[in-house]
């Protein structure tokens, strides 16, 4: 969930950010017992018994499995779409908005719904002014967050308008978008510097596909009431089986009712194993502050901000892995325990350094950051990789390990 406040969801009278309500619930289940994995699950097969879940770190055997892997970002396909894609073309405002490529520009959001309106408003923070551009004569946008758009002098909103291409400078940057009205076919130049996608998502249903039912849309059917799907011990839950109310609280209301009809099954079907594991207080540790030295000692293999980069990009013989965050992306938290374990791996053959976009601007302005998580590798101070997102494990891996 990379979702900024969540100001909806019971028992946060104050709000919350996506990623905090993400740890607490994983703290939560870690500390009853759930073993968590955080891997690309990239092939299931619930067509023969028990159940396979392979990733590219292990295959799991199982007799029930949760499905919940949400929806992703629309694109829209423009003709240079690839080319500005992360550099100036963004799905993310809320990953991508600090960032210093953005930061006092002139930007422009696609689309009417609430993920539009709310990056709309999301960016007004960073932006000098937002341009929305909807393709109807209306927002499909709550009244409330309609009432925010209309209220917000840096908000412009164009209606029967879409955008058809981006247009480039003589250096190769994005300098505005084509933009037509759809009533009147006229065409014109809107000048910015950045893109953000807000046109709704696609269920990510693709490993289930072909082996339970899907609707037209992709979404994953589930019998009414219930979170159960075609395959008997296969249930759906959240975003990828709802495209109706796609609501944090929705979707974890579902996943408790997929918890209980996986328990209920495996009773009915004599398969369960009861596993009682001691409450702990414990939790597996991930990067965080206290993970990473204070002062700096170049013995030391984790590293936090500019000035642990600049001695470390001088003095250090080692691989150096930086990755660059901002405090309110999602794909972040998810990234760094993942390269967190990668880097524990090859302790004292690597340095690590995490840069917060938004504390050490101009550092990330140095290296182009244009987008979070996004890591770069440097050796003998040159610059020899930058990997945007969050990838597989295993590319971070054997990255290192072919150049550490
Ligand atoms: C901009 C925005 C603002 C929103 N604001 C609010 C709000 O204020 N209040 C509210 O209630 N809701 C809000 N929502 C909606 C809310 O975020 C979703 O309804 C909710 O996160 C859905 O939960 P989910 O678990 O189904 O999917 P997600 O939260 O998308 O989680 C799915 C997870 O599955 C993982 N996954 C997918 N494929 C694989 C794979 N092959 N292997 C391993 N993992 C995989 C993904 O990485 C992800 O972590 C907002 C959504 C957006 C986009």
């Amino acid at each position: 969930m990379t979702t900024t406040e969540v100001e909806n969801f019971p028992g946060f009278p104050d709000g919350i950010t996506g990623p905090d309500l993400m740890d607490r619930m994983r703290r939560q289940a870690e500390r009853w017992g759930a073993e968590l994995y955080q891997e690309d699950v990239e092939f299931v097969d619930v067509r023969n018994r028990p159940f396979t879940v392979q990733s590219s770190e292990r295959k799991v055997k199982c007799h029930s499995i949760i499905y919940a892997t949400g929806a992703t970002a629309r694109r829209l396909r423009l003709p240079r779409e690839d080319e500005f894609w992360s550099r100036g073309i963004s799905a993310c405002a809320i990953c991508d908005g600090a960032s210093p490529l953005f930061k006092g520009q002139v930007l422009a959001v696609v689309g009417g719904g609430d993920t539009a309106t709310e990056e709309a408003l999301y960016l007004t923070k960073y932006a000098r002014h937002v341009h929305l551009l909807v393709r109807r004569d209306q927002l499909r946008a709550s009244k409330a967050m309609q009432d925010r758009v209309f209220n917000n002098p840096n908000v412009t909103v164009h209606f029967n308008t879409e955008p058809v291409d981006v247009v480039s400078n003589t250096k190769g940057q994005m300098s505005g978008i084509l933009v037509r009205k759809v009533n009147t076919n006229e065409e014109s130049v809107l000048e910015l510097k950045g893109l953000f996608y807000g046109i709704g998502h696609s269920p990510n249903s693709q490993l289930l596909d072909g082996q339970v039912d899907l609707d037209s849309s992709g979404y994953v059917l589930v019998q009414e009431g219930s979170a159960r799907t075609s395959v008997d011990g296969v249930f759906a839950a959240g975003d990828v089986q709802d495209h109706e109310w796609r609501q944090a609280v929705t979707a974890a209301g579902s996943g408790c009712v997929a918890a209980l009809s996986v328990e209920r099954y495996l009773t009915s079907e004599d398969l369960l194993i009861e596993f009682h594991q001691p409450v702990t207080e414990e939790v597996k540790k991930e990067l965080t502050d206290k993970d990473v030295n204070e002062g700096f000692d170049i013995t030391l293999t984790k590293h936090r901000g500019q000035y642990a980069l600049r001695k470390l990009y001088h003095e250090s013989p080692r691989l150096i892995c930086v990755l660059y965050t901002s405090p309110t992306c999602g794909p972040c938290r998810t990234l760094k325990p993942i390269l967190s374990k990668v880097i524990e791996e090859f302790d004292k053959n690597v340095h690590f350094v995490e840069i917060d976009i938004e504390e050490d601007q101009e550092i990330a302005e140095a290296a182009g950051i244009m987008g979070t998580p996004c890591v770069q590798f440097f050796k003998n101070k040159e610059m020899i990789r930058t990997l945007s997102g969050v990838k597989m494990k295993k590319e971070y891996r054997t990255f290192i390990e072919a150049n550490k």
